[in-house]
């Protein structure tokens, strides 16, 4: 029996995946749920996205279908959602990330590790903020700047135009990025603290991912002025 079916998005501009799982059990009266990904930049001729924070690049969101006569849970145009929405996160992503928390949320609900009701609200919010808080390792390697100390997984990376070439670099400054693996950059790491002495190290490395400096040494006097003594 089908329980889930992966919509076409073409017709839907700001939509980067959807998804409806079939979910009986989730409700007395809702069984049919809709997850998307949706982006927040703007569309020619819509309204612009309402951000719940300037910062915010895309959203996820889980909407209950209602399985009225000549509903088909493959055919967006015969879809009737119940208002609000169960479930609306916002977050600041790549459209790359936002497809994989999604797939990730889809995945979840699927094998009933999380119930899509309103209900499992708070549920739901603690599972997505360990997955995005964490931001987890999407691919194999990590990029670092070699002119700035931004680092992160390689799927955060931004991308530059260079003739007809689209260049990874710093999502911030574009500075121009090197990759290695996961594991030789943690060893790295590891390395750096016990061959240096300093204890504070890797707590420091994480607290940067993500973050532009123009030198380690910058990024190290941020690191050490943000800390409460
Ligand atoms: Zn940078």
């Amino acid at each position: 029996m089908t329980t889930r079916w992966d919509l076409d998005c073409s017709a839907h501009p700001a939509a980067l995946a959807s998804a409806v799982l079939h979910r009986p059990d989730a409700h007395p009266f809702w069984s049919y749920y809709q997850i998307s990904a949706i982006h927040l930049r703007p569309i020619e001729g819509m309204a612009p996205a309402r951000k719940h924070n300037p910062a915010s690049t895309h959203e996820l969101q889980v909407l209950a279908l209602k399985s009225h006569e000549g509903f088909d849970p493959s055919q967006p145009s015969t879809f009737k959602a119940l208002l609000p929405p169960n479930l609306i996160i916002q977050i600041e992503s790549t459209d790359e990330l936002a497809i994989e928390l999604w797939s990730q949320l889809v995945r979840a609900i699927d094998d009933r590790e999380l119930n899509p009701d309103t209900d499992h609200r708070s549920a739901q919010l603690a599972w997505l903020r360990r997955l995005t808080v964490e931001r987890p390792r999407v691919s194999d390697l990590v990029a670092y700047g070699s002119r700035c100390a931004w680092w992160d997984d390689k799927q955060r990376v931004g991308s530059r135009r260079v003739g007809a070439h689209a260049l990874p670099c710093c999502p911030h400054c574009s500075g121009v990025l090197l990759e290695t693996t996961w594991e030789s950059w943690t060893k790295g790491v590891e390395e750096h603290a016990e061959q240096s002495g300093d204890g504070a190290y890797p707590a420091f490395i994480e607290w940067l991912r993500g973050k532009c400096f123009p030198s380690l040494r910058a990024a190290r006097a941020a690191y050490d002025a943000s800390k409460p003594n």
